[in-house]
Formats: C-alpha cells, structure tokens, sequence
C-alpha cells in the first residue's frame, strides 16, 4: 500500500478524452434501490423485498441481506452472497433484503487497464472521466489484482444493535493475485443517507469462492466500464422497524464514513 502515487489517472483519462466526449446520463436507465442507508445505520436489518423483486429492476448491483447477512454482489443473472465467516454462495430469489441498490448496467465507457492502479488512482481516473458528482456513476471492473482488501458484515439477531456496533468485530479479507469483478457504484455527496455518498464496491473472485465490501485494491490489468445515471427510485419498507427508527440523526456523515469505509 506504500507504492507511489502515479499519473495514470490523469493520462488514460486524457488519451479518451481527446476521443470521446465525458459520458452523460441516459435518459431510461434509473438506479433502483430498497430502503435508506440511514436505516441501516438505525439497525434496520430486515426488508420486504426479495431479491426476486429486487432483480426485477436491475440484475447489476450489491447491498446486505436480511439479518445484515453478508454482502450481495449482483451481476450477469448471477447474484452471490459473501458472509462474514469467508464463504461465498449463490443467491435465491425467496431471499430478502434491507438495503441494496440495482440498475440495468449498459455502460457508456470502455477503458482497457494495462498498468496497475490503486484504488485511489482508479477513482481518480472516474473522477476525470465522469467530472460531476452530480448524477450516479455505475462502475465494473473485471481484472487481475495485485490484492484486494475487503470486509463482510456479520449476521445480526434481535434486538438489533446499531450498525456501528454490530460491525464493531466484522472480518476482514485479503485476496492476493486474484482474478475478478468489482462491482459498485458513486454516488452524489447530497445523497448520503438515503445511499452511500462516494464510491461504495463489492467484489467477487472468479472462482466465486470469496469477496466482500471493498476496503482497498490494487489493479495490475483489467478492463473499467461505467455508466452514468440520472433517474433514482426508492422503496422505502413499511414495517413497524423503519416507521420508529430515527433515520436523521446528527452524525449520521460520520458513522456512514465509519461504517462504509
Ligand atoms: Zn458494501
């Protein structure tokens, strides 16, 4: 995690610009999503939808299970669940969520990652490609990684604690030289709350043995698409759990950082 900051941002980002246009939105793709951050954070860890719901918007995309059991990663018709003791298994459809966010992934940009790039210089390379953090920026990446760093949320049981609590002991992963996708979104600062502000991925190996959150990676080749998007719509659920959660609370930027990051 000590390599040198490197220019690759600013001249991959330079070399498409000078061909294509910074991407826009397209005007029928909308992010779909199930709940609010917010009420994960209040420890609202159980949904209405399904994933058989869920997928009806969108086959590409992550969030959390029922019980804050684990992390979903959504892509290709396939959708996986990663739990916090490492295992990976796919998902059914008669599962249900408490928070997960979906779009139909039809990017707009293609670039081909030759050289290895940190996380940070990756985001630095959207940050140029998409300037405005104003709308969604959906984003894939499927490559070869140096490491990948990643964590996995604990399933929860009644009566449930905060999610800063509940994730106080959460494990962490270190995937060395692995293949295989990431998957996640950016999203506008003024939506932090109702969504994750910045940049929130999942990963998943190839092998689709093991992934999690994203903490941190290292890129030695690959391939990164994105799409922007402009339209979002939120089920927000109606059990008596979200209705009496404080879902506004004063320092709810600080434990969103603490808890995403
Ligand atoms: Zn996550």
């Amino acid at each position: 995690m000590t390599n040198a900051p490197c220019d690759c941002a600013e001249r991959i980002a330079a070399a498409y610009l000078a061909q294509h246009d910074h991407p826009a939105a397209s005007d029928s793709v909308e992010i779909y999503q199930t709940s609010l951050m917010s009420g994960l954070i209040a420890g609202v860890y159980e949904g209405e939808t399904t994933l058989g719901d869920l997928f009806t918007h969108g086959d590409f995309g992550l969030g959390t299970f029922d019980n804050l059991d684990g992390e979903l990663i959504a892509f290709d018709k396939e959708a996986h669940q990663l739990r916090s003791d490492g295992s990976a298994s796919a998902t059914t459809n008669d599962q249900k969520t408490p928070f997960a966010v979906v779009t139909e992934f039809n990017p707009s940009v293609e670039i081909t990652l030759d050289e290895a790039m940190d996380s940070d210089a990756i985001e630095a390379l959207i940050d140029r490609l998409v300037p405005s953090e104003n709308h969604f920026c959906a984003i894939r990446i499927d490559g070869d990684f140096e490491w990948v760093s990643t964590r996995t949320v604990p399933r929860q049981e009644r009566p449930y604690k905060p999610m800063l609590e509940a994730i106080a002991e959460q494990p962490t992963f270190d995937f060395k030289e692995s293949s295989g996708t990431m998957i996640g979104f950016r999203t506008p600062s003024y939506l932090q709350g109702v969504n994750v502000a910045g940049y929130h991925i999942h990963y998943i190996t190839d092998q689709r043995d093991g992934g999690g959150h994203v903490l941190n990676y290292r890129v030695t080749r690959g391939t990164l698409q994105l799409s922007v998007i402009s339209k979002l719509r939120i089920d927000l659920p109606r059990t008596s759990d979200f209705l009496d959660a404080d879902l506004n609370p004063a320092d709810i930027d600080e434990a969103i950082r603490q808890a995403e990051a």
